[in-house]
């Protein structure tokens, strides 16, 4: 059930809501918007009736929400959300971009990224620390070695971080140490981490699974919000269909369906989308003009030797080309770089 309240509503009013939602056994969650409170019940919906709201005091309207994710829904913040981390601001007017190694490998490695990613006009660094590798041969990543080594690179240049987190036992460590906390398709139906997720006061990014629909993406969000941790960004990383000339299809219309159903921000990762290199700047650029909040891009020193996704990595050169043309295609779609 959403509720909305009449501008200027006073606290006394809307509490007064509150408890009456309370008591017919609503969990209630607050949006506090620029002009109007939204309160968001998620409860015995069937039951009652929206009337019974819209005739209190201070109460603009109310209404059943038909989607099956409720607190991820548009209706529960119509201004949309922005994340703010720091000086940083995901879903606000500015087009974020994030851009990093696919793991991060040595103190020399992830300060050269650091460096050029600072360069580009990025704002988060990204890498991961703990990899989910489809085969248990495959470098796993270098732990909390690796994430000591990017969180002293991310702030010689003034930079946040972002790092995979796979389970609940590494929360600890990436609350020290990252500022976002990624969840990789692989996870994003691994219902018991998103609970813990909800518990933390990071924000979360969400990838999309492989073979997630956007609808299941927002369940999974759902989870993150209905625990009390607000502060969620959802990312489009492609999807498994029988296209075989990419690693992945990436979804670019999944970024204009998100911002309609959801007020969440979405991001873009044209590096995992595609898979390759030659493809990753032309998904970027389009994935901005489709209106992505943000970018996620892998972007290696040396590629050739990298140690996971080499394939897909652009060359530091790439980036600062590619950063060049979004500030040309960012305010073209209402977007500030
Ligand atoms: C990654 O970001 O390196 C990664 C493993 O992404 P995904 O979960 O989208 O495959
Ligand atoms: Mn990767």
């Amino acid at each position: 059930m959403i509720v909305v309240m009449e501008e200027g509503a006073g606290e006394a009013l809307v509490q007064q809501v509150i408890d009456r939602m309370v008591e017919m056994e609503f969990t209630v969650h607050r949006s506090t918007g620029l002009v109007h409170t939204v309160l968001g019940g998620v409860g015995p919906e069937e039951r009652i009736d929206p009337q019974e709201f819209e005739v209190m005091e201070g109460v603009k309207e109310a209404h059943r929400i038909m989607s099956p994710y409720k607190l991820a829904s548009r209706h529960f913040r119509p201004g949309g959300t922005v994340v703010k981390v720091r000086e940083v601001e995901i879903g606000g007017e500015e087009m974020v971009l994030m851009a990093g190694p696919c793991s991060v490998e040595s103190k020399e490695q992830i300060r050269r990224c650091a460096e050029v990613v600072a360069e580009a006009g990025g704002k988060v660094i990204r890498g991961g620390a703990f990899k989910p590798r489809s085969s248990p041969y495959s470098f796993q990543g270098l732990g909390e070695e690796g994430l000591q080594m990017m969180r002293e690179a991310a702030d010689a240049h003034g930079l946040l971080v972002i790092s995979e987190v796979m389970d609940s036992s590494q929360i600890p460590l990436m609350m020290r140490y990252s500022d976002l906390l990624q969840v990789g398709a692989r996870n994003m139906q691994n219902f018991n981490l998103l609970r813990e997720l909800s518990k933390i006061r990071k924000p979360i990014l969400l990838k999309r699974g492989i073979a997630a629909t956007i609808e299941e993406l927002l369940l999974s969000a759902e989870y993150v919000l209905s625990g009390g941790n607000y502060e969620v960004i959802l990312c489009e990383r492609g999807i498994r269909t029988f296209e075989s000339y990419t690693r992945n299809t990436m979804d670019l219309s999944a970024i204009p369906v998100v911002h309609k159903l959801s007020h969440l921000p979405i991001v873009a990762d044209p590096s995992h989308g595609t898979g390759r290199r030659d493809q990753v700047i032309p998904m970027a650029r389009a994935a901005v003009a489709a209106g992505a909040d943000g970018l996620l891009v892998e972007m290696h020193p040396d590629p050739d030797h990298a140690r996971s996704d080499g394939a897909q990595s652009l060359r530091p050169e790439q980036l600062i080309e590619l950063s060049r043309q979004l500030k040309m295609i960012a305010p073209a779609v209402g977007r500030k770089m």
